[in-house]
C-alpha cells in the first residue's frame, strides 16, 4: 500500500449527547464519559465505495478505505476471513443455512487485530508516543503486534490468569506485560490510574473511537460474501461488545450508501452464564448493565463484567428484534469440541459459545429451518491450550 487511502472522515460524535470533535484531535472519551464515534461523509464514499471498485481491492480490510479512518494505515494483512457452511454442524440443529465466519484466521488469531489495527494506525497517524491497554488476552496480543510494526512502545496489563500464548506473544512483540491480580476492570483501572503521570494514550474498548472502525469491517464483508444481501441473525459472543457495536453501526453507512434498506439481522448477544450482565439487562429490559460480581469463565474474551457500552449493545440487540443468551462453561466446551469434530474448525470457547446459543434458539423455534444464521468465532483454539485441555479431559 503505497499510495494514501481515500478516507471521507470529516469528525467525531458523542454516541451519548452528539457533540462533535475534530477527528484530528487525539481524545478518549467525550466529555460527557460517552464514546466517541467516527462519522464520514458518506455521500462521497458512496460514488467510490462500488461493488465494481471492490473487485480490484486488497483482500483486506483496508479494501473498504471510504469508511475507515486512516491514510496510512499500519497492517499485517487483516480481515476478509472466510465464511464457511456449516453442514454437519447446522444438520445437527436442523439448521440448513448455519454459516460461521472464522475469525480465528486473522493476525495474531482473534478478530481483535481488526480494531487494534485501526486504532494503531491512528495513534501513529496522530503522534501518539506510547500506547496501553487493559486485556483479557487478546486485545493485549493485537495491540502489541501492531505496535511493534508501527515502532511505538506499548504497555499491556492482563489478569494473571490470563492464556499463557497471551502473555507469550505480547512479550515476543517487545510489549512492556504486567500482570494483575485481578480482573479486566482492574487492568483497566490500572491504565487508567498511570496514563496521565506516564505520558500512555489508551486504547481501552471503547474509550478510543477506531477500534469500533476496524470490527465494524465484519459487516460489510458479510455483505460482499453473502452476494449484497445480510444474513437473517448474526451471533456474536460479547465482551466489551465492540463488534456488535460496530456491524451496527456498518449497517447504518451501508443503509446510507445505498447498499441495504432498513432491513437488519436479528443480533443475538452470547455470554458466559460466569459473566452476562447484557444477558441479565436484556432479561430484564433495562437499558443499561450494572457491574456483575465475581466474574468467571473459561472464554477470557468475555470476562468483561462491566462494559462501557452496555447501552449501545442493548439498543443493537432491541432495535434488531435479537435476544441475548447465556451458556455454561461446560456447555462451552462441549460445543467447541463439537465444532472441531463436526467442521474441522479449531475454535476459542467463545466461538464455541454461539454454537449453544444457535442450538437453544432453534430447539425453541426462535431461529426457523431456513434462516441464514452466522456464527462468529473471534478467537483461534491455538491459543487457548488451557481450555482445550479441559475440554479434552475426560475423552
Ligand atoms: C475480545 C473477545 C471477544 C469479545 O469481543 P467484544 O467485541 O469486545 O465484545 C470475544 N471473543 C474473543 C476471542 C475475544 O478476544
Amino acid at each position: 500500500m503505497t499510495k494514501p487511502l481515500q478516507t471521507t472522515i470529516t469528525h467525531l460524535e458523542c454516541s451519548r449527547c452528539k457533540k462533535t470533535y475534530p477527528h484530528t484531535q487525539l481524545k478518549n472519551l467525550c466529555d460527557c464519559g460517552g464514546p466517541l464515534l467516527a462519522r464520514y461523509d458518506l455521500k462521497a464514499a458512496k460514488k467510490t465505495l462500488t461493488r465494481e471498485a471492490l473487485r480490484s481491492r486488497p483482500t483486506t480490510m483496508w479494501r473498504y478505505e471510504e469508511v475507515l479512518p486512516s491514510r496510512e494505515p499500519v497492517t499485517l494483512g487483516e480481515g476478509m476471513t472466510p465464511v464457511l457452511h456449516a453442514k454437519r454442524l447446522g444438520a445437527s440443529m436442523g439448521l440448513s443455512n448455519l454459516y460461521i465466519k472464522d475469525e480465528g484466521l486473522n493476525p495474531t488469531g482473534s478478530f481483535k487485530a481488526r480494531g487494534l489495527c485501526a486504532a494503531v494506525s491512528r495513534a501513529r497517524e496522530l503522534g501518539v508516543k506510547v500506547l496501553a491497554t487493559p486485556t483479557a488476552g487478546n486485545a493485549g496480543g493485537a495491540l502489541a503486534a501492531y505496535a511493534a510494526q508501527a515502532g511505538i512502545p506499548c504497555v499491556i496489563v492482563m489478569p494473571a490468569d490470563t492464556p499463557l500464548a497471551n502473555e507469550m506473544e505480547c512479550r515476543a512483540f517487545g510489549a512492556d506485560v504486567r500482570k494483575l491480580d485481578g480482573l479486566i476492570s482492574d487492568c483497566g483501572k490500572y491504565v487508567a490510574e498511570n496514563k496521565e503521570k506516564n505520558g500512555w494514550y489508551e486504547v481501552t474498548t471503547l474509550k478510543e473511537p477506531y477500534r469500533i472502525e476496524g470490527k465494524k469491517t465484519m459487516a460489510l464483508e458479510l455483505w460482499e460474501q453473502f452476494d449484497g444481501k445480510l444474513p437473517d441473525v448474526i451471533i456474536y459472543p460479547t465482551g466489551g461488545g465492540v463488534g456488535m457495536i460496530g456491524m451496527w453501526k456498518a449497517f447504518e453507512e451501508m443503509e446510507a450508501m445505498g447498499w441495504i434498506g432498513s432491513e437488519r439481522p436479528r443480533m443475538v448477544t452470547v455470554q458466559a452464564s460466569g459473566c452476562a450482565p447484557i444477558v441479565d439487562a436484556f432479561e430484564k429490559g433495562v437499558d443499561t448493565a450494572p457491574m456483575w460480581p465475581n466474574a468467571a469463565t473459561i472464554a477470557s474474551g468475555l470476562r468483561v463484567p462491566k462494559a462501557i457500552g452496555d447501552f449501545l449493545i442493548l439498543q443493537a440487540i432491541s432495535e434488531s428484534k435479537g435476544t441475548a443468551v447465556a451458556a455454561t462453561d461446560g456447555e462451552i466446551l462441549a460445543t467447541s469440541k463439537e465444532l472441531a469434530a463436526k467442521e474441522g474448525i479449531y475454535a476459542a470457547p467463545e466461538g464455541g459459545a454461539t454454537v449453544v446459543a444457535a442450538r437453544k434458539l432453534a430447539e425453541k423455534k426462535w431461529i426457523k429451518r431456513d434462516d441464514t444464521v452466522v456464527l462468529f468465532n473471534t478467537g483461534c483454539g491455538y491459543k487457548y491450550n488451557e481450555a482445550w485441555q479441559k475440554a479434552l479431559e475426560n475423552s
